[in-house]
């Protein structure tokens, strides 16, 4: 089942194989925000969520 790390502010898919990844990593790529709408990315399991919009 591929892993899907999406952005909850706009929905943009940061990731998505089939390849376990860890978050940080994700994260560490994207500078620790969503490189489309600019929202500060916060590790859950398996997920990256927004907790502050871009202001
Ligand atoms: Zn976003």
């Amino acid at each position: 089942m591929p892993i899907k790390i999406v952005c909850s502010n706009c929905g943009f898919v940061l990731y998505s194989k089939s390849e376990l990844i860890a978050p940080e990593e994700i994260v560490k790529k994207f500078g620790t925000r969503c490189p489309r709408c600019l929202a500060k990315l916060v590790i859950k399991p398996n997920r990256v969520v927004v907790i502050s919009k871009k202001s």
